[in-house]
């Protein structure tokens, strides 16, 4: 099926050419065929008129817990040792399959609407996370976060219920829906679990050639009493037992220290920055200049909505570079808008290992129209500019996933939101809260 988007601004994305005015761009299956200011031969099952609008590649989440939305708001006002241990845990307790589905389902939905076309994911009950995915049509990667808290010496595989999970999770959605589904390997946080379970993580994603995906170095604390126990930090700790083999995402890294960086950078691992989770727990604002410098691949993501509270990457792009610019703009210059939104697209499919984020041909048709129209985005003096500092969500009036239009001016062509409502209100909050 060939969709043709006409007479519309493009934010490519390709250093090249970043901008393309009245530009053509066809989409033929889930790829984008060609893009110019010709209209290109040939015959189309439909035509898009872009006039006013921008067509830009869709945002990457490259940190989240979709499920958590079921959270939202709950425990706000504490830290995080408070927030976590007196409200996310016991909540989450409670929480099945049917309550993770239905949770996820409200979260793609937000974020659908808000222009996200891929997510990478960490949660429980994670099959049912993928079924729901599967269904929205956008795509993610997709890991279970395993912890291990008994005692080392009697860790095994049997033991330890993630070991089974990642076993389920990658037999039966590992490529699933063409590759819209990819399964990473994954370990919660160092302070989660011990050695014989990063040891049988990483082997596990070395066999399978998978990729990693660990919070690390989210606060202050947790960093130092890593190496007070340890003798190393927790990049350099988990390193030693190969779980940065085949890169990945590192999540937060708000505190790296001695070399973190630079190995993570041989490593292959992209930093995901978390900038309103990061902010609204006090954990800190990460330094994402000195990791740039260091060679790291630097990505955006939202986190779980319950420490955030949205799934708004706007939001994520303009508290970025506004917290950069206040902490390290002075000796570092200012963070321009096409570094930011290139974070927000190009570097979180570089992360996820998608070929995305790009407008350019061969590249996963993974694309959203912004509405330039609305009053909160004119004047347009910069394109990349509005999009950093002014736009919104509502902006969105299209998302495309892999060449499939899912959402179109307020309406979702995949989700019925009314049974998602239902579900959330009907069965997961009381299953939960009482
Ligand atoms: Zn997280």
């Amino acid at each position: 099926m060939a969709i043709l988007f006409e007479n519309v601004t493009a934010v490519t994305m390709d250093p090249a050419n970043p901008i393309v005015k009245n530009a053509f761009v066809l989409v033929d299956g889930a790829q984008i065929a060609s893009v110019g200011t010709k209209r290109p031969a040939g015959e189309f099952e439909r035509v898009v008129n872009g006039a006013g609008k921008v067509l830009m590649p869709g945002f990457v989440n490259a940190h989240t817990h979709v499920p958590m939305t079921l959270m939202r708001g709950y425990g706000g006002g504490c830290d995080l040792h408070t927030w976590l241990n007196d409200y996310i845990f016991p909540a989450e307790n409670k929480l099945d399959g049917r309550c993770v589905a239905a949770g996820a389902a409200l979260g793609l939905a937000e974020m659908i609407a808000s222009g996200i076309t891929c997510i990478a994911d960490m949660y429980m009950h994670t099959e049912a996370i993928a079924q729901t995915v599967l269904e929205a049509g956008i795509s993610a990667n997709l890991s279970c976060g395993a912890v291990y808290f008994g005692d080392p010496a009697d860790f095994s595989p049997e033991k330890c219920g993630d070991c089974g999970n990642h076993i389920r999770l990658y037999e039966n959605w590992h490529n699933a829906g063409d590759g819209q589904i990819l399964v990473d390997a994954s370990i919660h946080a160092e302070y989660t679990s011990s050695a014989p379970a990063w040891e049988w993580v990483a082997d596990f994603a070395q066999k399978h050639a998978l990729r990693m995906h660990v919070h690390v170095s989210e606060t202050h604390s947790e960093h130092e009493k890593c190496i007070e126990k340890y003798g190393v930090t927790p990049a350099q700790l988990l390193d030693k037992y190969g779980v940065w083999q085949n890169g990945g995402i590192a999540a937060h890294c708000v505190y790296l220290s001695g070399g973190d960086a630079e190995l993570f950078a041989s490593r292959g691992v992209t930093a995901v920055h978390n900038p309103v989770s990061n902010l609204k727990l006090m954990s800190g604002v990460a330094p994402l200049f000195f990791l740039r410098e260091c060679g790291m691949n630097v990505a955006l993501g939202t986190d779980g909505v319950a420490s955030n509270n949205s799934h708004n990457i706007f939001e994520e792009m303009k508290v970025a570079a506004l917290t950069q610019n206040c902490n390290f703009g002075e000796d570092h210059g200012l963070l321009q808008a096409a570094d930011v939104l290139a974070m927000a697209t190009v570097n979180g499919a570089r992360a996820l290992g998608r070929d995305a984020g790009v407008i350019a041909p061969g590249k996963i048709a993974d694309l959203i129209l912004v509405d330039f129209t609305h009053p909160n985005l004119f004047p347009c003096h910069d394109v990349m500019e509005n999009l950093v500092y002014s736009a919104a969500p509502s902006n969105v009036v299209m998302n495309m996933a892999r060449g499939k239009i899912i959402y179109e001016n307020g309406t979702f062509l995949t989700l019925d939101l009314e049974k998602i409502r239902a579900e959330v209100g009907e069965y997961a909050l009381p299953k939960i809260f009482g």
